[in-house]
C-alpha cells in the first residue's frame, strides 16, 4: 500500500429527520448566548421557526443572503452582527446562506452553526468565496468551517425537484474530482464513492417523489461524504471550468456543475482509469461519464450550456480563461482540447 496524508477537518455533524429538535442543546453545547439567524429572503419562514426555536438565545434574522456572497451584502451581514454583539451565526439554507456565514466568521470568527437545506455542502469546507467588482475571490480558512451541523432532511421536502437534482449532481462532482484528485487517498475515495452511490440511490426518488423522506436522508447524507472531500482533497478541471463558466459568464452555479461533468470526466477518463473504476462502481454502471449523463437526462436536469445561457460566441473566450493559469488535472489542459469539450457541453452531445 502506498503511503499517504489524510486531512480530517473538525466538526460536530447531527444527522437525521426531525434532528432539528436539538438546535437548543447544540447552541448551548456551544455557549452561545445571541444567535444571528442567517437566510435568503425566500427561506425567511424556515428562519423564523429556528429563531423560535432558539428563543432569548437569537439576537435577530438577517434575511439577505444570496447567490456568490456580494461584499455588500457582507459588510451588511458583518454590521449586523456587531449591531446585535452576536456570539454565533446560524446558517439556514444553501451555499449562499452557509457562505455568507463564513463571510461573518472570516472577519469576526464567530462560530457557525449550519441547517443546511441543499446539497452544495459548503458547510463541509474551510473554502469562503466573496464577490467584488463582479470577480469572485476564493480562499480557505479554519476560522469559516461551521464548528456544528444539522442535517435534518424534512427540511429538505420543499426543495424543488429541479433544484434538488441539479443540486445533487452538484454534490457528485465534488466527489467524482476528489476521487482524481492530486492528494487522494483510502480514506478520501472512500467517502467519495460512499456520497456517489447515497446520491445516485437518493436523487430518482426524490425526483419522483419528493416528499420520500428516505429518498431525502439517502441525499442528504451523500451531500455530507460529498462536501466532506470537497473540504479536505483538491479539486481539478471540472471545478475550474465551473468557477470560469459562473465566474465570468454568469451561469447558474449547480446547473453548469450538472452539464459540465459528464464531459469533464470523459475528458479525464484515459488518465484516471482506477478512479473511474471506483465512480463507475459507486454508479452501478460501466462507464461513469456516460452513466452521469444518463443520470441528469433521467432526473430531467439540462444537458447543455445552451440551455442555460451560454451564448456560442464566447466559447473560445471560456476556453482562453479556463487554459491560461495552470493547475492540478490528471490530463493535461490543452486548449483544443477544452475548447472541444466546451463544444460538446455546449450541444448537449453525450459523451462517447
Ligand atoms: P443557494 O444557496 O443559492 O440556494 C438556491 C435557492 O434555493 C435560494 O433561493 C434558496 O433560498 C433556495 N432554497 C434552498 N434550500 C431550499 C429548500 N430546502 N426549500 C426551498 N428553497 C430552498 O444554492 P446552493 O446551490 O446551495 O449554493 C450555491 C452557492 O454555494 C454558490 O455561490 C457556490 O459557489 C457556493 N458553494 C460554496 C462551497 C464552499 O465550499 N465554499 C461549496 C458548494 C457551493
Amino acid at each position: 500500500m502506498r503511503a499517504f496524508t489524510h486531512n480530517a477537518l473538525p466538526g460536530r455533524v447531527v444527522f437525521g429527520a426531525g434532528s432539528l429538535a436539538k438546535l437548543s442543546e447544540e447552541i448551548e453545547r456551544l455557549g452561545a448566548r445571541r444567535a444571528l439567524v442567517l437566510c435568503t429572503p425566500q427561506q425567511r419562514e424556515q428562519a423564523q421557526d429556528v429563531a423560535a426555536r432558539l428563543g432569548t438565545r437569537c439576537a435577530g434574522i438577517f434575511d439577505q443572503a444570496v447567490m456568490h456572497v456580494p461584499i455588500e451584502t457582507a459588510r451588511a451581514a458583518r454590521a449586523e452582527a456587531r449591531r446585535l454583539d452576536a456570539d454565533c451565526a446560524v446558517a439556514v439554507g444553501g451555499g449562499s446562506t452557509t457562505g455568507l456565514g463564513k463571510a461573518i466568521a472570516l472577519e469576526s470568527s464567530l462560530p457557525i452553526l449550519a441547517i443546511p437545506t441543499t446539497y452544495a455542502g459548503s458547510e463541509m469546507t474551510p473554502i469562503y468565496g466573496i464577490t467584488e467588482d463582479g470577480l469572485k475571490k476564493t480562499g480557505r480558512d479554519a476560522r469559516v468551517l461551521p464548528r456544528t451541523v444539522i442535517y435534518d432532511p424534512t427540511l429538505t421536502l420543499g426543495l424543488p425537484t429541479g433544484l434538488s437534482a441539479t443540486s445533487g449532481m452538484n454534490a457528485i462532482a465534488h466527489a467524482v474530482e476528489a476521487l482524481y484528485a492530486e492528494d487522494a487517498n483510502p480514506i478520501s475515495s472512500m467517502l467519495a464513492a460512499e456520497g456517489i452511490r447515497a446520491l445516485r440511490q437518493g436523487l430518482p426518488r426524490v425526483v419522483a417523489e419528493p416528499l420520500d423522506l428516505e429518498g431525502r436522508s439517502r441525499c442528504l447524507y451523500g451531500a455530507w461524504l460529498c462536501g466532506a472531500v470537497l473540504g479536505s482533497v483538491g479539486m481539478a478541471l471540472h471545478h475550474k471550468l465551473c468557477h470560469t463558466l459562473g465566474g465570468s459568464f454568469n451561469l447558474p452555479h449547480a446547473e453548469t456543475h450538472t452539464v459540465v461533468l459528464p464531459h469533464a470526466v470523459a475528458y479525464n477518463r484515459a488518465a484516471a482509469p482506477e478512479a473511474m473504476k471506483l465512480a463507475a462502481a459507486a454508479l452501478d454502471a460501466e462507464d461513469a461519464a456516460r452513466a452521469l449523463y444518463a443520470l441528469a437526462r433521467e432526473l430531467g436536469a439540462p444537458l447543455a450550456l445552451k440551455d442555460i445561457g451560454m451564448r456560442e460566441s464566447d466559447l473560445d473566450r471560456a476556453a482562453e480563461i479556463a487554459t491560461k493559469s495552470p493547475y492540478y488535472n490528471p490530463r493535461p489542459v490543452e486548449y483544443g482540447a477544452i475548447r472541444k469539450l466546451l463544444d460538446d457541453a455546449y450541444h448537449g452531445r453525450e459523451p462517447a
